[in-house]
């Protein structure tokens, strides 16, 4: 599994463009502790909060919200170059990173939103993480570049993936707190302060639910089951598990291992390593340009992506206990069916000949034997992994 991490997660092959960390870093490692469980009410949009507390907010938006592009006419105005103010002596406070894939025509206006957006607080800056696009997305974001300084582009030489473009995202961000969003225009950019917000209440992921989803029904009905599955299974108390636009912690990102296609699952991950977890709706708008990148084989994945989420977070370091416990389940109903079947034979006389119980019994001993067996070969290979990652996270160190 380890191996499986350290290859899958590709080092970005060109980054001239990042800049190189600020020497001002705030150590953010130490947590206030959190707000007390807040009661579920409704706000003045009619959303749930549930998982915020009672603190009146500042209001952060004037006016009803509105869908598809805002004021067009305040962004791009004249090649001014940005980005050079003073940062707050706190260092960076946020870093939206956004991992896209053919997104050229998207990227323009979702670049004006997020600037409209952040319009109170400059101290941000916005990490491309382009997936190996085939179009203009590269083109595009190095002109955002030529006038925006806080405009980061990461540029992967083929196509690796969302969950390697958010791994290499996180790894460049420097901002206090790590925004992740789709490049697609789905998500809304005015959400990143209610992201902030929430994060500053205490929660170390904040995730946001789309509950209102403007997507086909195909995606729809799928994500329902599995974001239930998923809670169930989890006992995290959240309702949308793959919503791209999420907000972290610093030191979050910098601990979660991101691979393979697991982007759908970084609250299970997040939430195994003892962070704590929340969740704000947010607002959800429909595909403007282009088309969804995750075809049907999104399903079948998603489910091997949530046995993945659950076994290593659970099962990784200990296999046998999952594995044992089947096998052992498995092996005992076997000997016990076929030693009852044996009574039978040899004290009344009857024929195993026309009993399938018999063969079942067989079936459930060599199935235990066998599960017992990949039990111990995990706890082998798990013992003797050299590259490990820990098993905890620390949340300070009191010296
Ligand atoms: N994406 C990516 N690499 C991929 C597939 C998708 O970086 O291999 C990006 C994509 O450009 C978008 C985000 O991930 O910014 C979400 O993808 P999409 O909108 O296609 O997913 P959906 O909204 O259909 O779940
Ligand atoms: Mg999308």
């Amino acid at each position: 599994m380890a191996d499986q991490e350290e290859g899958s997660e590709p080092q970005p092959q060109q980054t001239p463009q990042i800049e190189p960390p600020p020497t001002e870093q705030v150590p953010t490692n130490v947590e206030q502790p959190p707000q007390q469980a807040p009661p579920q009410r409704q706000d003045e949009r009619g959303r749930n909060r549930e998982f915020r507390n009672q603190r009146p907010r500042q209001p952060q938006h004037q006016g009803p919200r509105q869908q598809g592009p805002r004021r067009e006419g305040q962004r791009h105005e004249g090649p001014r170059q940005e980005g050079h103010q003073p940062r707050h002596s706190g260092g960076l406070e946020i870093s939206i990173v956004i991992p896209l894939y053919n997104e050229e025509q998207s990227l323009r206006e979702l670049y004006g939103q997020i600037r409209d957006a952040m319009e109170r607080n400059r101290n941000y800056e916005i990490i491309f993480v382009d997936d190996g696009s085939t179009d203009g997305s590269a083109r595009v974001i190095q002109e955002l570049r030529n006038r925006d300084r806080r405009v980061k582009l990461i540029r992967f030489r083929r196509n690796f993936g969302k969950s390697a473009a958010l791994s290499v995202g996180f790894a460049q961000a420097e901002g206090q707190y790590v925004i992740t969003m789709d490049a697609d225009l789905q998500d809304d950019p005015e959400e990143i302060s209610s992201l902030v917000d929430e994060l500053k209440k205490g929660f170390d992921l904040v995730s946001g639910w789309k509950k209102k989803r403007r997507d086909p029904i195909t995606k729809t009905i799928p994500s329902r089951f599995f974001n239930f599955i998923t809670g169930m299974m989890t006992g995290i108390p959240i309702h949308d598990f793959n919503c791209g636009l999420k907000g972290y912690r610093k030191e979050v990102v910098k601990e979660v291992k991101v691979y393979g296609e697991l982007h759908r699952y970084i609250p299970v991950l997040a939430h195994s390593l003892g962070f704590r977890i929340g969740e704000i709706p947010v607002l959800h708008r429909a595909r403007k340009y282009g088309k969804t990148k995750f075809g049907m084989g999104r399903f079948w994945k998603g489910f091997l992506d949530l046995l993945t989420a659950l076994f290593t977070t659970r099962y990784l370091a200990r296999p046998l206990h999952l594995f044992g416990f089947w096998g052992l389940a498995f092996f005992l109903a076997g000997v016990g069916v076929d030693a009852y079947l044996t009574y039978l034979k040899f004290v009344d006389g009857i024929s195993l000949s026309n009993r399938p119980l018999f063969i079942g019994g067989i079936l459930l001993t060599i199935v235990g034997v066998q599960f017992i067996s990949i039990g111990l070969i995990g706890e082998i290979i798990s013992k003797t992994r050299t590259n490990a990652d820990k098993e905890y996270s620390i949340r300070e160190i009191l010296k």
